[in-house]
């Protein structure tokens, strides 16, 4: 077998910081499980802009397609807050999802037992709480057309168009699917189909692959507007969550709120397999660059290490050493290990980027 590649694109602010962090993982699998990554970094956002005058060169662009998969760090900051909007950290990041049509958004919202008491939920409803939203990213209203701000009689008027085909909808239903015969094997699909037409034609398209391809996973549909309420009243009757782009953008902001803090969440989107069987897949924690905190080692990297342990359940078909990480990080949690982020009322010393990382190799060891 060849040796699987990995793009490392940290980009600005605490990306870098946290990619360090992210770096010393990924050598530890390879050095203690035989686990090897031809990895190779580049410029992306801000940093990129720097050097070359633009947020994603041709040639990144193009080892991204080729790449297994591409992890990144976070992109943007004041520094670059005035340049032209086509220059912007964003539109690199913008161009990769586009580029690579990462359709499957991937956002875990998971909650460390040690940290149930961060949500702004009760304890019992939120401890032990491991669903999986699946966001359509590259269609909807988002980018239907028409859209603009027009002259109506005397009147402006703004315009979005939510718009769907049928083979869009089929192909993120079918991640949701095959994701959740990873997991717990239910998808519940969330769309407006009581007064949007688009939503009809959703959960139809939706109940018709899960007959044809899927009967042996369980499927509920709810209108979106429920699926708010009930992820704040019980989310853990969820295991899958399967919505549109604009739904998914609110329901996963919500979700991932439940359980604390953004330094804890992972993310990834993902396309159609490409020639080597994998989907194309970009791998990011939710986070941004935090500016506020960059070049002080306070930065959490858990949700960029756990954006790692996605690339390995989702690329590299690595379940039980994605679950080997993810359970090293249950541990330093339980253990009390805190960066700033994290400490809530208790008022006990946070520990730094470097430390978390430290602490984190210690736990992958204590699992040999
Ligand atoms: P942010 O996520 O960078 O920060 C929000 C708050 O959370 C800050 O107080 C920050 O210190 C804290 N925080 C974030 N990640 C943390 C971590 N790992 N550890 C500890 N604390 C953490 O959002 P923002 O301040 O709105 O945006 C800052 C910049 O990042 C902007 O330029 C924005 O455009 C960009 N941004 C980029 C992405 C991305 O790259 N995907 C996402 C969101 C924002």
């Amino acid at each position: 077998m060849t040796t699987p590649t990995l793009l490392i694109l940290p980009g600005d602010g605490i990306g870098p910081e946290v990619m360090a962090e992210v770096r010393r993982v990924i050598t530890w699998f390879g050095d203690k499980r035989g686990l090897k990554f031809d990895v190779s970094e580049d410029l992306v956002g801000g940093a990129a802009y720097d050097v070359h005058g633009t947020p994603l060169t041709d040639a990144t662009m193009a080892k991204a397609q080729e790449a297994d998969a591409v992890l990144l760090g976070a992109v943007g900051g004041p520094k670059y807050d005035t340049l032209d909007f086509s220059v912007k950290p964003e539109r690199g990041l913008l161009r990769l999802r586009k580029e690579m049509d990462l359709y499957a958004n991937l956002r875990p919202a998971q909650c460390f037992d040690a940290l149930a008491d961060f949500s702004s939920l009760k304890r019992d409803v939120v401890a032990g709480l491991d669903i999986m939203i699946i966001r359509e990213l590259t269609s909807g209203i988002y980018f239907g057309e028409p859209r603009g701000i027009f002259m109506e009689g005397n009147e402006r008027v703004g315009i979005n168009t939510q718009r769907y085909t049928t083979s869009e909808i089929e192909r993120v239903a079918r991640s949701a699917f095959e994701l959740a015969k990873k997991r717990n094997n239910k998808v519940c699909s969330m769309e407006k189909a009581n007064v949007m037409e688009s939503g009809v034609l959703w959960r139809e398209v939706v109940t018709k692959v899960h007959a044809e391809e899927f009967p042996e996973v369980e499927l509920s549909h709810m209108y979106a507007d429920a699926g708010a309420m009930q992820l704040c009243r019980w989310p853990k009757q969820f295991d899958v969550i399967v919505t549109d782009n604009l739904f998914g953008d609110l329901l996963s902001d919500a979700a991932a709120m439940l359980t604390g803090s953004l330094g804890m969440l992972p993310s990834a989107s993902l396309g159609a397999p490409g020639a080597n069987g994998l989907p194309k897949a970009l791998y990011e924690p939710v986070h941004g660059s935090a500016p506020d905190i960059a070049g002080q080692g306070k930065a959490n990297p858990i949700a960029c290490i756990l954006s790692f342990a996605m690339a390995l359940r989702y690329s590299f078909d690595q379940g039980a050493e994605a679950d080997r990480l993810e359970a090293a990080i249950e541990k330093v949690l339980a253990d009390g290990a805190r960066t700033a982020d994290l400490i809530g009322e208790e008022g006990i010393a946070p520990i730094s980027t470097t430390e978390m990382g430290d602490v984190v190799l210690a736990a992958l060891d204590a699992s040999l």
